[in-house]
């Protein structure tokens, strides 16, 4: 080695040597840290330093990030929504892949909110969407990749009495006294399997509701809970529809005699029906003579579903000359219902088919010996028709023994607590 490449070499250790104390003394020294935080370093604390100082600026700067609120159109997907902001097809899929984890991506619809967190570059850190009124699911980008997790917020069931008059309908009642229409619909749904609605509710009556309104830790009402009880004073009768869990974990409505309030079949099988003509005896012009009417005429717009009365199964689901398209369906205990003039009978209606009460059998119409639309309406006991309107249908079940004491005990305070009667 001669001279001059020894010198050379010594002045290079020591350069580095100086290199190497000055970048010391500038990681160390406090007021530089911001300077050399964005050089890479193998150094363990001054990677800790960076790392804190990211995550201040990000806890600190809410200008730091733009937040951004969007909702999802009609047709649109999350992934259509997400690369409109800019970004690719393949990141769209990684969030959306993320947050499929924890959801069911293909029930999210039209009109769902999307929270969106970007740097002020515009990249994308968090995708949020409230899937309900206490639970959101948020995909994070990480070091990891994106991840996906949800939060629930906490909710407070909190048992509110409302008492209202019905003046023209429930409905109206149910918005006049501030009923959330849920819970109202709920209590229509109860009441008609005893209440004739054209007959027996008259201008003044008052209906009674006791409902949990679920609220937030701030007390906010977030949404309507459980329907625990229904009352209604009519002007002959009340009626009363008690929620009670059983022991065995089912949930039914009661009367205080432990009766379940769900009969065993409806008295009405479609919605907003008004009856035109009446079980028994009348003129019948289609007819030409004068006989026997032997079931319910509902007048309702060509389309409307029918709903089956009971559980049961399919005897007949076809045409027929007078009927039309009609339905008859076989129940327990010697019962039969039966549904004509049909515009069309409802997908996968055939014969030998179990139907449960409520399902739509079809939809109402003219067809056959029909004057005008209408759904007609028989029930038949041990095979005659019976008038469905004065018909004293057996309950779904009736509560028994603990189940029985339990219900009478929770009923009990439930009026005490709330004043009910
Ligand atoms: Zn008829």
């Amino acid at each position: 080695m001669n001279m001059q490449l020894q010198r050379f070499t010594v002045r290079y250790y020591l350069l580095i040597a100086v290199f190497i104390i000055l970048t010391a003394t500038l990681i160390y020294s406090p007021l530089h840290v911001s300077a050399d935080v964005s050089q890479p370093s193998s150094d363990s604390f001054q990677t800790a330093v960076f790392t804190e100082l990211e995550t201040n600026l990000i806890d600190l700067g809410s200008d730091t990030y733009k937040d951004s609120s969007l909702s999802l159109a009609r047709g649109e997907s999350l992934s259509d929504l997400l690369q409109d902001t800019g970004i690719s097809s393949l990141e769209a899929f990684d969030i959306t892949d993320s947050l499929g984890s924890i959801i069911d991506m293909r029930r999210i619809q039209a009109g769902q909110i999307v929270n969106l967190r970007q740097t002020s570059g515009g990249r994308i850190q968090e995708v949020s969407l409230p899937v309900s009124f206490d639970r959101t699911v948020t995909a994070r980008w990480s070091s990891h990749g994106w991840l996906s997790s949800e939060q629930l917020s906490d909710i407070f069931p909190v048992p509110t009495v409302v008492s209202a008059r019905v003046e023209s309908s429930l409905f109206q009642a149910a918005k006049d006294s501030g009923i959330p229409l849920s819970i109202m619909m709920e209590a229509i749904g109860l009441f008609s399997f005893e209440v004739d609605f054209q007959r027996d509710i008259q201008p003044g009556n008052n209906v009674v509701l006791l409902y949990e309104k679920l609220q937030n830790v701030d007390g906010e009402n977030m949404a309507a809970g459980e329907l625990l009880y229904a009352g209604m004073e009519l002007d002959d009768r009340n009626v009363e529809a008690w929620r009670y869990e059983r022991l065995d974990g089912t949930v039914e409505y009661y009367e205080e005699s432990g009766d379940s309030v769900r009969k065993a079949l409806l008295k009405t099988p479609v919605d907003g029906a008004r009856i035109s003509s009446g079980f028994g005896f009348r003129n019948i012009p289609a007819l030409g003579f004068t006989g026997l009417h032997r079931g319910i005429d509902f007048a309702v717009r060509i389309g409307t579903p029918v709903m089956v009365a009971g559980d049961g199964e399919v005897i007949i689901a076809g045409w027929h000359k007078l009927y039309g398209y009609r339905v008859m369906v076989r129940h327990a205990n010697q019962y039969d219902t039966m549904y004509a003039h049909f515009s069309r009978i409802a997908t996968g209606i055939l014969t030998g088919v179990r139907v449960e009460q409520g399902q739509v059998i079809g939809y109402s119409g003219n067809t056959g010996n029909s004057t005008g639309p209408h759904c007609h309406y028989e029930v038949h006991y041990y095979g005659k028709p019976v008038n469905p309107s004065t018909l004293k249908f057996p309950p779904g079940h009736k509560l028994e023994g603990d189940d029985m004491n339990l219900f009478t005990l929770e009923r009990r305070a439930l009026i005490a607590e709330f004043n009910l009667q």
